[in-house]
């Protein structure tokens, strides 16, 4: 084993033991996200660099210090995705999703690359969960987006989630607080990291964002975005509030959150939970309503979040709560003999043709290991072909769960097992 070929650091496997738990949570964000008419949208895993640039910031972290970029042969640079909206954002222009009609609701469930010290709940590859809504500018859009990743929580039975709002206005009321912002720290200069120095100059807000614990504590008594708002970017964070307060959702003022992105504006939030360690956020997102323009489209407000999956699976284990386990067989059929086996195979065959899950022996064990294999994947009902069953036409099926034997004709197996499976599902649902 000393010299297997081992996976890259900061990355995981999904076993088959556990890919239950992503397919039941895929499978609830899937339909929450039709809940409120999102579709899916797929974009590739690598973009050309400067759609990062361009889309996700200069001055952020994620472009500074965490892309995994790549010359190719032909020596373009091109970046593995850090985020979803991005690109995202470059189809949304590129094929001119707006003539679908606006808004547009998308949502992707993608891996993200980002290359930073792998730890509990940062990873290198990562997967996210995003929603993004192209086209409005109204504070409903906002208030929907976090109802709709709200719900989710509370549907998976994570009460103990905290919501913080905030609002980082726009181009034009936050003119006047970086100037100000930039004097509040200017006066701490020599206290700051070295990153924050830099950020000084190219975009001050980033400094609230830092998590050196020197500059987080300068940060404390920073000016607040929500001090500087303009009378247009106030009445909308008070809007947002007040559909939150309609929909009877909970929600704090953090005014520390700036979020990650260069062109977020208004609205920014983040879905934090204390049970997980440091990485606490497992939801964040915000308006962008300058990204679009960004990219080289025409004026489109829009907004959008991402959740990442590995920390939302890390809040639901530390909170206790189980991930229902499905059953992995409705049906096991052993076999004896070479007939049999043959028999074996072709009724597997019918019972699967009916919308059951059967296995039968693919391996060439004995019977007693065969019995044991259909007890380890759980097999709902067992069975046993035999130079006698084939005779008769007839065999027994066991329901393993009470041990009841019932006898079924060959000829007509597949009818005779459904309507065992109803049986059974009907009594278990009378005992629940
Ligand atoms: P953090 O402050 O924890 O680094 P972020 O602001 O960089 O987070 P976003 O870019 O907003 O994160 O990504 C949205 C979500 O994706 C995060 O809230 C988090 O749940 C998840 N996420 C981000 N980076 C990682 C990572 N390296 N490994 C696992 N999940 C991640
Ligand atoms: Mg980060």
């Amino acid at each position: 084993m000393s010299d297997i070929i081992r996976k890259i650091r900061g990355t995981e496997d999904i076993l088959p033991k556990d890919s239950y738990r992503w397919q039941f949570l895929e499978g609830i964000m899937t339909s929450r996200a039709a809940a409120y008419g999102y579709k899916e949208v797929r974009t590739p895993v690598f973009e050309q660099t400067s759609l990062f640039q361009r889309g996700v910031g200069e001055t952020t972290d994620v472009v500074q210090k965490e892309m995994y970029t790549f010359s190719t042969k032909g020596d373009d640079s091109i970046t593995l995705r850090p985020e979803g909206t991005a690109g995202v954002a470059r189809a949304f222009l590129e094929h001119g999703v707006y003539n679908d009609g606006l808004p547009s609701k998308q949502y992707y469930l993608t891996t993200c690359y980002r290359y930073e010290k792998p730890q509990a709940g940062r990873q290198r590859e990562f997967h996210q969960f995003g929603v993004e809504i192209f086209g409005t500018q109204d504070p409903a859009a906002d208030a929907e987006v976090i109802c709709m990743i709200d719900g989710l929580f509370k549907q998976l039975g994570l009460d103990k989630i905290r919501l913080e709002i905030n609002s980082i206005g726009c181009p034009e009321c936050r003119a006047a607080y970086h100037a100000r912002l930039k004097e509040y720290f200017e006066q701490y200069i020599d206290r700051l990291c070295g990153d924050c120095k830099g950020r000084l100059e190219r975009n001050p807000m980033r400094i609230i964002d830092c998590k050196v614990p020197d500059c987080k504590e300068i940060a404390k008594n920073a000016p607040r975005m929500l001090d500087y708002l303009c009378d247009e970017c106030k009445e909308h964070f008070e809007s947002v509030k007040q559909y939150l307060d309609t929909a009877g959702v909970a929600y704090e003022i953090n005014p520390s959150i700036v979020r990650g992105l260069d062109y977020y504006t208004k609205t920014v939030f983040e879905f934090v939970s204390d049970s997980i360690g440091a990485q606490g956020t497992v939801c964040g997102g915000g308006r962008y309503d300058g990204l679009i323009e960004e990219l080289g489209g025409s004026h489109t407000p829009s907004l959008g979040c991402a959740m990442g999956i590995e920390r939302l699976l890390l809040l639901m284990e530390n909170s206790g709560i189980e991930i229902p386990k499905p059953e992995t067989a409705d049906l096991y059929i052993a076999s004896m003999g070479d007939s049999a086996r043959l028999k074996a195979f072709a009724l597997a065959e019918q019972a699967r043709s009916c919308g059951c899950s059967a296995q039968c022996d693919i391996v060439g064990r004995g019977l007693r290991p065969q019995m044991k294999y259909a007890d380890k994947i759980g097999a709902k009902f067992s069975m046993v072909i035999g130079d006698n069953e084939i005779a008769t036409g007839k065999a027994e099926v066991k329901n393993m769960q009470t041990g009841d034997k019932t006898e079924v004709s060959l000829e007509n197996f597949a009818g005779e097992f459904s309507s065992l499976m109803i049986q059974r599902l009907a009594e278990n649902i009378a005992n629940m």
